[in-house]
């Protein structure tokens, strides 16, 4: 294998929602240079299968929790299920957590709780927080204030305009941007990243969903991160190397990721 010394870090995948052999879709993706990503959990089921996963390879971490849209399914036995989970090696963060006001799968009531729940239990096991949020965004933030102070804070799927992203900014927050920027209408996105420093910016394809382009249309997967990379380096006028490094710098010290070439 060539030596390198940049490379991409996904930091939201779900391995096992992407109908394909995960070892191929790995191998594909560390062929383009992403040689590490989390791989993030929806429920109980897809957590424990996460860890599984991430035993197998080398390059892979998981992250388990609830989804908001899964939400009414956090029982306590379940919130004791996770927190046997949350003790594995590999388990890098809670989530992904938080709101969905949009689709609200789940009460909002339920949403909150759980929500809440998931972040005392990632407090009590000093492991960072993944987000999830549609449409709550002022809701969200008021509870991480509340509740998450001291906790490290991973906006996935960054959806706010500019003075939403000051807001996470200024309590240095990360902002995960995935394939949405390639999009035509990703006006507020686009000027998200103009605004917003290198060093609150994780790359994520959140596969197999929000294909970026011009493989809109077709399932998602890690090895598409390169383009989303391209992006923002185009949009931030610095090399794709500039893009790489500090993503994945970021990736590193919000995972805790050990260094690896
Ligand atoms: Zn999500
Ligand atoms: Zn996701």
């Amino acid at each position: 294998m060539i030596r390198i010394n940049w490379y991409f870090i996904e930091t939201h995948t779900h391995l096992g929602l992407i109908k394909k052999n995960s070892e191929e879709v790995i191998r594909e993706a560390v062929a383009e240079k992403v040689i590490k990503m989390v791989n993030i959990g929806i429920d109980l089921v897809s957590s424990k299968a996460s860890i599984d996963l991430a035993s197998r390879f080398d390059g892979v971490y998981s992250a388990i929790g609830f989804h908001p849209h899964e939400a009414k399914f956090l029982t306590s036995e379940n919130l004791k299920g996770l927190k046997e989970l949350a003790k594995q090696p590999k388990v890098v963060a809670i989530g992904e957590i938080g709101l969905d006001y949009y689709w609200q799968h789940s009460s909002i009531e339920s949403q909150r709780k759980a929500f809440i729940q998931q972040i005392y239990l990632a407090r009590d096991f000093r492991l960072p927080i993944i987000i999830h949020d549609r449409e709550a965004h002022l809701e969200v933030l008021d509870i991480l204030d509340k509740e998450a102070k001291g906790s490290k804070i991973l906006l996935h799927c960054f959806s706010g305009d500019l003075d939403f992203a000051r807001l996470c900014i200024e309590r240095g927050y990360l902002l995960g941007i995935g394939g949405v920027v390639t999009f035509p209408k990703a006006r507020k996105l686009v000027e998200v990243i103009q605004y917003a420093p290198l060093e609150n910016i994780v790359l994520e394809t959140d596969s197999p969903y929000l294909t970026p382009h011009p493989f809109r249309g077709k399932p998602n997967e890690p090895k598409y991160i390169p383009l989303i990379a391209e992006k923002i380096a185009q949009l931030k006028k610095v090399d794709l190397e500039v893009v790489a490094r500090a993503t994945s710098i970021n990736a590193h010290s919000f995972f805790g990721l050990k260094d690896k070439e």
